[in-house]
């Protein structure tokens, strides 16, 4: 009997192959030595399980080549956003302005005056502009801003009501995307849930008979990524800020979305807009800067002077504290929000989402006659619907337009899979047999490299 082993290489026969020849000059000649030890054992294990290969050395380099490849790789690389979701949690939610993408760049590459003011040569707050530029927004007496809205949530709990209790609704109990849920955040912060009323019904009076000596705070959370609807009641904030004055107890909103300009007039209304929570006399508003805001991640604590200095006192904010790169982009993207119309035509969260369908209509349009003149792919056009995402406006679906693709030959998700592994990726959306382009969130920079996408996607059929 032959031994199937007798044919398999040696690392140095392998490393010898002219397919190698240029790997050292992008590749460590460890990771050389053991990418090829590990092809060589791959195979070894599959000669064990009696598979019968032909070896083939220069098969085997090129192999190890490809390994070392994408080892090098980064594997976050740029998407190209073809679903119509504006707040993509899996993509990265907000896309920032171009001011804010250079101010995170800018800082990332060299120095800054972060904490130092350059008129005296002091130590500065590094919070400083940021601060003053979400004063003005918000009309709050002042804020602060950490890693995300979960962390802003820990932290002001932590600082007003450790060891006390806080008074929430059951109907008002959320889990955002798996980890942010309000009794597992309640907990990590050291306060004591105290839960009322019913999954739809809660009265004033159901938070009034549960104040005992041991509560500080009334708490309010926004229902995000669900709406309870039927035979339901819900307390204002201003009512329940009322009944806090009335108790000497804190209000505090956990808004979510972080809509600072009013977006109804868009027809995307529900959700709370911050200087609203503000003027309804909230001690503290919490808020994501990636969601509706359409900055960086990271979370907003925006109220009263007294607690916010307290709140910065906290040793956990060293931990929570923002990077100078996401406090660079989050000071540009206030900045353009001086202007609320600039702002909504420029911010790209908002613009994606304040597209009118008519443009992205004309858009689409003339993009499906572009991808007409590709060899093996049949396009339509047509009106559908979508959602903003990222746990904003559940229940609010968006007029929008698709391209619905089609290639002979391939199926659907055979056609969205070459299209989301190919370079650029793109991902799309999946339905009726046919995969949806929305150009909503695709930039108009991003579109002849979609339209290069497509035609490799469909070109190897
Ligand atoms: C999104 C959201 C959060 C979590 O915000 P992150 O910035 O993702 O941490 C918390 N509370 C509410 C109400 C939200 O909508």
């Amino acid at each position: 009997m032959s031994n199937p082993f007798r044919d398999l290489p040696s690392v140095t026969k392998v490393l010898a192959s002219p397919a190698l020849a240029g790997a050292s000059e992008r590749h460590p000649p460890d990771a050389i030595t053991v990418a090829a030890r590990l092809v060589l054992d791959a195979l070894r294990g599959r000669l064990a399980a009696g598979e019968a290969i032909v070896v083939d050395v220069d098969a085997l380099a090129t192999e190890v080549l490809a390994a070392l490849d994408s080892q090098a790789a980064p594997v976050l690389r740029p998407v190209i956003n073809a679903t119509g979701v504006v707040l993509h949690t899996n993509l990265g939610r907000s896309p920032l302005h171009e001011d804010a993408a250079r101010a995170a760049y800018e800082a990332a590459r060299g120095y800054l005056n972060l904490e130092l003011d350059l008129a005296t040569g002091k130590r500065a707050s590094r919070q400083g502009n940021v601060r003053a530029g979400l004063k003005a927004l918000t009309g709050a007496e002042s804020a602060t801003a950490v890693n995300n809205c979960a962390a802003a949530t820990v932290i002001a709990l932590r600082t007003v009501a450790a060891g006390k209790e806080v008074i929430v609704s059951r109907g008002q109990l959320v889990e955002i995307g798996g980890s942010f849920r309000i009794p597992d955040v309640m907990a990590v912060s050291g306060a004591a849930l105290r839960e009322v009323g019913t999954t739809n019904i809660t009265r004033l009076s159901d938070y009034e008979r549960a104040i005992t000596p041991n509560t500080t705070t009334l708490m309010r959370v926004h229902c995000s990524n669900y709406r309870v609807r039927g035979y339901t009641k819900t307390v204002e904030l201003a009512e329940l800020v009322e009944l806090g004055r009335k108790h000497n107890l804190l209000v505090i909103d956990d808004a979510g979305s972080g809509q600072l300009i009013d977006l109804t007039p868009f027809g995307l209304p529900g959700e709370p807009l911050i200087s609203a929570s503000v003027t309804a006399g909230a001690d503290l508003v919490l808020f994501s800067g990636d969601k509706l805001l359409g900055g960086p991640q990271c979370g907003i604590i925006a109220g009263r002077a007294a607690i916010i200095e307290q709140i910065e006192k906290d040793p956990l904010m060293r931990a929570f504290r923002l990077d100078k790169m996401t406090l660079a982009a989050l000071e540009a993207t206030l900045l353009l929000y001086r202007d609320p119309k600039k702002a909504i035509r420029e911010v790209p969260t908002l613009r994606m989402l304040t597209t009118p369908l008519a443009v992205l209509k004309q858009r689409s349009d003339a993009f499906a006659s572009w991808v007409r003149a590709i060899p093996g792919v049949t396009v339509g056009v047509w009106e559908d619907e979508s959602f903003v995402g990222g746990g904003s406006l559940p229940d609010v679906s968006v007029p929008t337009i698709v391209l619905g693709l089609s290639a002979p030959g391939l199926s659907e998700t055979e056609l969205a899979t070459r299209l989301r592994t190919g370079t650029p990726a793109v991902v799309t959306r999946v339905q009726d047999g046919r995969v949806l382009l929305d150009l909503r969130c695709v930039f108009d920079r991003q579109e002849a490299e979609l339209l290069g996408a497509i035609t490799s996607a469909v070109s190897s059929v």
